[in-house]
């Protein structure tokens, strides 16, 4: 048994090592628990960004972004001004929107550099097989902390064991890396190529990132088999093995926090639905996450707060998100009236879909 910590966080995704920064510069003593062998990897992310002041745009009530997403520049792989939708037919709607593709490997190691440098202590190889009240097993040791922070992604073990909610409306997502030569701009293809979500291309520096989402409902086959045929549609040569894992697409989950654990991204459904744009968000409400427990070990202020921060922060947004999502899915069952519901919504109203607006005024 190892006590030396007041809290243990689950997961080095940018939620984990983002709450685990705050935590630690408040005062906490924290470990953070990796299954991974490296932080990072294998890739499992289309690695697309919105810069800063979209991100604003995007979540008007998050305070205080510039220094979160103050990343370095050698991060950055290739700046995107473009989003082009394809409809089913194919049509294609152009939408103003400033970006930039990562290379996310880097981009999570430069997040846990970030909290080790505020003092936290990160293991990878370490598998969380149980969490019981404020003990944290391992297979080779258990940990007790004052507070248990599950940031373990979509299929979250730790709030299955906290008793709280988990996602329910799971999609499965898959990415390769295409080689050649692309335009600066980042391609969403919507309908049959992707049923029920799309499949995109985001360039790269060398290269371009592209994969595909699919929405169990809508498909009737495998996410790498729906990724082939994009492959073979869209013309692309591939290189390396493609990686596949799961977006949440219902929204928040119902309560993300207990008296001494909460969860945090991915594990709380802290995603944008219309997109699965999960990284800003993950890294706002652990930033959320890590002051409150800071707050909480030193004044006993209890952990509801978060809840009641990272809901006033990015709460509206992301139920936007859902109900448009959800109205979505009535057009996703057939390509005509998808094709009919994207002519009819156009570029405006597109442009106010990316950006968690209501399509309608
Ligand atoms: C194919 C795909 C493409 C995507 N593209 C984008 C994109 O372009 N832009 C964007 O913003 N978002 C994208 N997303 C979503 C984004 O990747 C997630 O929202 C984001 O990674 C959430 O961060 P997180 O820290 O909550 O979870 P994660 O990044 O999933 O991190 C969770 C960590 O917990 C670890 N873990 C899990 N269980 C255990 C355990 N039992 N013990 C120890 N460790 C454990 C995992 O190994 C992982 O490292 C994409 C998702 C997918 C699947």
């Amino acid at each position: 048994m190892n006590t030396d910590f007041d809290v243990v966080i689950v997961g080095a995704g940018p939620a984990g090592t983002t709450t685990a920064e705050h935590a630690a510069l408040g005062g906490a003593r924290v470990l953070v628990l990796e299954r991974k062998k490296a932080v990072g990897t294998p890739v499992a992310c289309g690695e697309f960004m919105p810069v800063t002041e979209e991100v604003k745009a995007i979540l008007p009530n998050a305070p205080d972004l510039d220094p979160l997403f103050d990343v370095p520049s050698s991060l950055v792989s290739r700046h995107t001004d473009l989003i082009r939708i394809m409809s089913p037919k194919p049509r294609s709607f152009d939408l103003p929107f400033r970006g930039y593709t990562t290379y996310r490997d880097r981009f999570d190691s430069h997040l846990a550099s970030r909290a080790e440098k505020a003092g936290a202590k990160i293991v990878t190889g370490a598998q969380v097989t149980s969490v019981k009240g404020n003990e944290v097993s391992t297979r080779e040791a258990t940990y007790r902390a004052k507070v248990v922070v599950g940031a373990d992604g979509p299929v979250s073990r730790v709030a299955r064991d906290l008793g709280l909610p988990r996602n329910q409306d799971l999609y499965p997502a898959i990415t390769s890396h295409a080689v050649g030569d692309f335009e600066p701009v980042v391609e969403m293809h919507f309908g049959g190529i992707a049923p029920g979500a799309y499949a995109w291309v985001m360039p790269k520096k060398e290269g371009a990132n592209i994969g595909v989402g699919v929405a169990p409902k809508f498909s009737d086959g495998r996410v790498g088999d729906y990724l082939q045929t994009f492959i073979k549609n869209r013309g692309l040569q591939t290189v390396g093995r493609p990686v596949g894992k799961y977006v949440p697409s219902s929204g928040p989950i119902g309560r993300t926090f207990t008296e001494s654990g909460l969860v945090v991204g991915d594990a709380a459904g802290h995603v944008i639905a219309v997109n699965g744009g999960g990284i800003p968000i993950a890294m706002i409400c652990g930033r959320i996450a890590g002051r409150v427990i800071a707050e909480h070990l030193k004044d006993g202020v209890p952990l509801s707060l978060y809840e009641d921060r990272w809901k006033e922060q990015v709460y509206k947004p992301l139920r936007t998100a859902v109900h448009t999502k959800m109205l979505a899915s009535l057009f996703f069952g057939s390509p005509r009236r998808l094709e009919f519901s994207m002519r009819f919504l156009g570029e405006r109203r597109m442009g106010n879909i990316i950006r968690c607006k209501p399509s309608f005024p």
